[in-house]
């Protein structure tokens, strides 16, 4: 494994603490280099044409420092592209992962048109909301299943014109593949794939067309590693690797323990010459079974695996809730800093259309809690203020026992949001259960003008609590 401490960084920078990156020192910019956190561009004294020739060399072994242990592959252009590989740890815990796979379902060459069509506006427009961020569908794998080349071209054609989402254009026979190509290799497609067969002529097509390729050796690193190698010394380094996804629960040890040894031969072992992402295909799931329960149920079970396993990129089939959404939010989670919680942006957010007689809620911004307590106050159809306050993106209940929330933090943070609770008609706003313990001397703070009441412990009970206890009552 290479040695990345900002150390180890530090001694290939310029040392003048410039500043010009926004650091007092390098130490610090090497530190968030390391973190990927800052990007080398903006150490501006490394790419001064004048210094060109002192720094070059630094600048190349800056480089190779920070290139990562798993090689980062892009696929697809413009807005569009996608990161894939470009891992740095085996673990998560160890620091995070980067880039999420993407997610590629399919459509096949033999659809009618109209099923074709609507398949593929499924796909392109799918999108769900969570926890403060839209998670999509990235990719359409194009599958030959005909053998056809013109058949092959026609869907290729077909799909382009109703998304410009990236593509992988799946097929064994090279000709259908430059059939393919011919139409979308502008579009920087990812190729599926070369094998022990037809090497010679998808890595032709993949230098012609300057596209990146899977290399396919399922159940057999060897024989992937050699397909690695000869591709690498014909120049061509924009590899993913398919060591083939167990279908089902047979072979699934096996398929489990070649993305592991994938993953330490490129972070542990550090063989530079086989560190390519790694594609999983749950959709092999349908390959052994008709059963659109057992097929769908087997595809999330193998996604979620390879999602935690270090998967760089995915084809799927199934579309239904039940797959989709969980893997969608296993990959969310996982491919989230563990370093850093979710948050929202700390200050006042209104739900709905509140006014002046609307009651006022306060959570934290841990984006979890704070979407869970808008989403229950939303859907209920409760028209109010919600105060997020800064906790470092700690929940309720940890930061009430760790300090993050304490009753002067909430009146500040009123205070910042320029909240005055003379101009609403009730002069109150209601604390999460979770900090009880605070409305007494929170009153006292306020004087005694603002009256502070507990709503419940669960958001999803903040209906049946405002059935009883909203609007508060004033003793005159
Ligand atoms: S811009 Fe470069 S030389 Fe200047 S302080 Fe930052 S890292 Fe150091």
């Amino acid at each position: 494994m290479k040695e990345s401490s900002p150390l180890n960084l530090y001694k290939f920078l310029p040392k003048t603490n410039c500043g010009e990156c926004g650091e007092k020192t390098c130490m610090a910019f090497a530190a968030g280099l390391i973190a990927r956190e800052r990007m080398i561009e903006e150490c501006t004294p490394l790419f001064d044409p004048k210094k060109q020739k002192k720094y070059a060399k630094k600048l190349t072994q800056i480089k190779e420092v920070l290139a990562p242990e798993v090689a980062l592959i892009y696929v697809g252009t413009g807005d569009r592209q996608l990161k894939v590989g470009g891992e740095d740890v085996m673990y998560r815990h160890q620091m995070t992962y980067i880039n999420k796979p993407p997610f590629a379902y399919d459509v096949t060459d033999a659809m009618d048109e109209a099923d074709l069509v609507e398949r593929v506006k499924l796909i392109h427009g799918w999108r769900k909301f969570y926890i403060g961020n839209w998670e999509e569908v990235e990719m359409v794998a194009v599958r030959s299943v005909t053998g056809d080349p013109d058949k092959f071209a026609k869907c290729v054609k077909k799909v382009m014109e109703n998304t410009d989402k990236p593509l992988i254009l799946c097929s064994f026979d090279p000709k259908v593949l430059k059939a393919g190509l011919e139409l979308a290799a502008e579009k920087r497609p990812l190729i599926y794939a070369a094998n022990k067969d037809n090497w010679k002529e998808v890595a032709q097509l993949a230098y012609d067309y300057k596209v990146p390729v899977t290399l396919s050796s399922p159940f057999d690193l060897d024989g992937l590693k050699s397909l690695a190698l000869t591709f690498r010394e014909m120049g061509l380094k924009d590899l993913v690797l398919d060591p083939g996804t167990a279908p089902n629960g047979e072979k699934l040890q096996e398929s489990l323990h070649n993305f592991i040894k994938l993953r330490r031969a490129a972070v542990e072992e550090g063989q530079r010459d086989f560190n390519y992402p790694v594609m999983s295909i749950p959709l092999s799931a349908w390959f052994t079974t008709d059963d659109p329960v057992r097929g769908a149920y087997w595809e999330s079970a193998l996604a979620a695996t390879f999602v935690i396993r270090g998967a760089g990129i995915m084809i799927r089939h199934s579309m239904e809730p039940h797959s989709v959404m969980p893997d969608m939010h296993l990959r969310f989670n996982i491919y989230t800093d563990p370093r850093s919680p979710v948050q929202v942006k700390p200050g006042l957010y209104k739900v709905g259309k509140p006014d002046e007689t609307s009651p006022v809620y306060l959570t934290t911004n841990f984006a979890l809690t704070y979407y869970t307590v808008e989403s229950d106050l939303g859907s209920n159809e409760i028209d109010s203020y919600l105060l997020a306050v800064d906790t470092e993106g700690i929940g309720v209940q940890a930061s009430v026992a760790g300090g993050q929330i304490t009753p002067s933090k909430i009146k500040d943070s009123f205070a910042e949001a320029g909240v005055d609770f003379e101009k609403t008609s009730h002069r109150s706003f209601i604390l999460p259960g979770m900090c009880a313990r605070f409305s007494g001397e929170l009153e006292e703070l306020y004087g005694y003008k603002v009256k502070v009441l507990v709503g419940p412990e669960d958001s999803g009970r903040i209906p049946g609590w405002m059935k009883t206890q909203w609007p508060p009552k004033w003793e005159e």
